[in-house]
């Protein structure tokens, strides 16, 4: 009887073996049920053997094997086997984390006849209504209308998600031939054109798509403002034309809804699906399939979607290519940009990472000449000029509750000319310190090793590791005192302190707190646009990809914590956020002024930012990494470790330290405690192995890999992190 070999999501790097009688190799990549101890589990066939190395009287027979879709290709199954291989993470585990929740269960999947889904568009005579047609109080009407109007088509699944009601009011609409449903053949079949190219931009269209058909990885190295967006568009189109799917990986932030209708507004006629955690899990896999069976042509998604079956790809795209989202954070640690590599590899295609402040890697990449670089070094709008940086001197100019005179006089005169101003602080909540003025004590969070966030609207102490919260104390809890408050300073109270000196400013404040709402991002969005909002306070989610034609000064508050920073890549981090919340000013004809209040005006990478100088910083920052043997000079893995007892983590760690004799040309360093020792109640450490050589630092890890599986653990919860970017 033949013997299938499956991969599940179990933590053991091995593959399993079961009887089934009706498989033939060509059942390679289904789903198979199958009993795992007393559970049934779902996985995937990766072989068909004839014979297995398991006694007969133990091999169990599979329960059933589903034969609706094929969730692995060949291709897809080489992907997983190599991030497998190069994460060490268990192959079945690797496969699950890549594959739609929908198929990791025992559940059929019910195949929709028609897998494109509805999407529908304003009649003419739609087109004709006013919003004030229709009468305020029919909200859910109006918001939809505007939808409509913002989007020019809607599929059946954003309007449900604008309310269960809009559907309703769509059949209404439908019934008076106020909207029609879209079919493709109704749609123009040309992409629109978009606007002429600047002559960079041309350049970088015409060397990008010269060699179509082959692996080359290009650096588009675009100032912000340069319209890398539109190279991408221009450069998607000739994939288009051959009939080829386009992959588009963008970081896990807000951007996905903007660049779709960007997107979709180009390429009208076109299968455009995209993949992130907004969407819900039948969605998700719908647009998955769309991917795997050819008929989305363009795939937008963050870092997940590198794993989507894509039969025709043609090209790759990374946009910010630097960001950190990119990389996995728990569990499987990939870095989907670096795994986007490897798929443009496997397809012989080429790959674009676009960013305004390359990550050292790539930087290096392109100067050693295994990437090609492309540069566009001004701005596309004309007339739209970088903007002028300077620092102000806080020492001179003290600032009080966090905003300097210089600073607050810029705001002024931005208000008098009806332009707006953005203040960036990198730290949400009211203040990031609860401090007792008497004895020094400071509110702490008793799961973590840090410290809790005051949060003064709703009245709580907030961990920004584990998301616990706590009531304020009355009193110090260690002496007593009454006299405690908050130190320092977070979105809301910069947004409180703006508000008191310019009480006739409309202000919003944009981070984690104040987008949690649905829509809520969208809404603020829209009120910057429409001239509504005069000041936004903000943490990073505002820095990327947003074009504020208005906006015309950017205050940036508290970056000099990051400059004396243990982590070697803090100093690369902090420029890259630094150009992008300063890339918002003066993108249009409104010329942009960005201030930063320091303490170190003479920093050298102060002075980098102030002449837009990347290069000059990036080959510092390189000449320093290669002096002190970090990355990408040298090549790193991190065994990581936690349990509820610190000794335990640190004898572990020790142990694993000596399991194997290592070559020279591997370097293992001590164990030490994680940057956040603490976290959720579990005490962690690591142990850091480096070496010149991947290939060898591979070879080792291979081989370690199985002896610290062979390491008693019940206690410890440990992992490799390969190529680590948090410590
Ligand atoms: P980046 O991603 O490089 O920061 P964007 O792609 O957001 O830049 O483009 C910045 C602005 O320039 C956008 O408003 C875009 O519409 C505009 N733009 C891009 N290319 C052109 C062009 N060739 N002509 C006119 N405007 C352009
Ligand atoms: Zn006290
Ligand atoms: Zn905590």
């Amino acid at each position: 009887m033949p013997i299938i070999q499956v991969a599940l999501n179990v933590p053991v790097d091995t593959v399993f073996d079961y009887y089934a009688d009706d498989a033939s190799t060509a059942d390679i990549g289904l789903r198979a049920c199958v009993p795992f101890g007393k559970k049934l589990l779902t996985g995937i066939i990766i072989a068909v053997i004839a014979e297995t190395q398991v006694p007969s009287a133990k091999l169990r027979s599979a329960q059933f094997i589903f034969r609706e879709i094929k969730p692995l290709s060949q291709e897809l199954l080489q992907l997983f086997n190599f991030c497998s291989r190069y994460y060490h993470y268990p192959l079945g585990m690797v496969i699950m984390n890549g594959l739609p929740i929908k198929l990791r269960n025992n559940q059929p999947i019910q195949l929709k006849k028609n897998l494109t889904e509805q999407r529908y568009g304003l009649t003419p005579a739609g087109a004709l209504i006013k919003i004030s047609d229709i009468p305020a109080k029919q909200r859910i009407a109006r918001r939809l209308f505007k939808e409509f109007h913002d989007s020019t088509e809607l599929s059946h699944h954003q309007i449900q998600q604008i309310s269960p009601r809009a559907i309703h009011v769509l059949k209404d609409w439908l019934a008076q031939d106020w909207v029609a449903s879209i079919t493709t053949a109704d749609k123009p079949i040309e992409a629109n054109s978009g606007p002429p190219l600047t002559t960079e931009q041309a350049r970088a269209v015409a060397l990008m798509t010269a060699t179509p058909n082959q692996f080359k990885a290009w650096l588009l190295h675009g100032v912000t403002g340069s319209g890398k967006t539109e190279v991408y568009l221009r450069i998607i189109a000739t994939v288009l034309a051959q009939n080829k799917q386009s992959l588009v990986l963008i970081p896990e932030i807000n951007l996905t809804p903007q660049l779709e209708t960007v997107f979709r507004a180009r390429f009208p006629a076109t299968c455009l699906v995209s993949l992130h955690s907004g969407l819900n899990d039948t969605e998700r896999l719908m647009n998955w399939l769309q991917a795997q069976n050819g008929e989305a042509k363009i795939i937008l998604g963050t870092r997940l979607a590198v794993f989507t079956p894509l039969p025709d790809l043609g090209l790759i795209i990374v946009d910010e290519e630097h960001d950190a989202s990119f990389k996995q954070h728990e569990g499987l640690r990939y870095s989907a940009r670096d795994l986007a590599i490897f798929r443009a590899k496997q397809a012989n295609i080429p790959i674009l990472l676009g960013s305004a402040t390359p990550s050292l890697e790539s930087y290096h990449n392109a100067l050693i000449h295994r990437y090609h670089t492309v540069r566009l070094t001004s701005r596309a709008i004309e007339n739209a000029a970088l903007p002028s940086i300077e620092c102000i001197d806080t020492r001179a100019d003290k600032p009080r509750e966090g905003l300097s005179k210089a600073l607050l006089a810029a705001i002024d005169r931005c208000l008098a000319n009806k332009h707006q101003s953005l203040i960036f602080i990198n730290r949400r909540g009211y203040a990031p310190v609860l401090l007792c003025r008497s004895c020094g004590w400071t509110a702490a969070c008793h799961r973590c090793s840090s410290r809790l966030v005051v949060h003064l609207r709703d009245k709580k102490l907030c961990c920004h590791h584990c998301g616990h919260d706590e009531h304020f104390p009355r009193a110090c809890p260690d002496c007593g005192n009454q006299d405690i408050a908050p130190f320092g300073q977070g979105t809301q109270r910069i947004e409180e302190t703006l508000a008191t000196h310019f009480p006739a400013a409309r202000i919003a404040r944009i981070d984690r707190d104040s987008t949690r709402r649905k829509n809520a991002w969208k809404d603020i969005l829209q009120a910057i646009h429409t001239q509504q909002i005069d000041i936004l306070v903000g943490t990073q989610i505002l820095a990327k990809g947003h074009d504020f034609p208005n906006l015309s000064l950017v205050g940036i508050l508290n970056a000099d914590t990051s400059l004396y920073s243990t982590d070697f890549r803090a100093s690369e981090r902090l420029f890259a956020q630094l150009m992008q919340v300063a890339g918002r000013a003066g993108r249009a004809e409104v010329p942009g002024h960005v201030l930063i209040q320091t303490e170190f005006p003479a920093h050298p990478l102060y002075h980098a930012l102030q002449r837009q100088d990347y290069d000059s910083l990036a080959q510092a920052l390189l000449a320093e990494r290669k002096t002190a043997k970090f990355p990408p000079f040298v090549h790193q893995a991190l065994l990581r470790a936690e349990s509820h007892v610190m000794q335990d983590v640190m004898n572990f760690l020790t142990q694993a330290s000596h399991l194997i004799a290592h070559s020279d040309s591997i370097e293992m360093f001590d164990p030490v405690p994680a940057q956040i020792v603490r976290l959720k109640g579990l005490e962690r450490a690591q142990l850091l192995v480096q070496s010149a050589s991947r290939s060898q630092l591979q070879e080792f890890l291979g081989k370690w890999y199985i002896e610290i599986n062979r390491l008693a653990t019940h206690k410890i919860r440990w992992m490799l992190d390969i190529d680590p970017v948090e410590f």
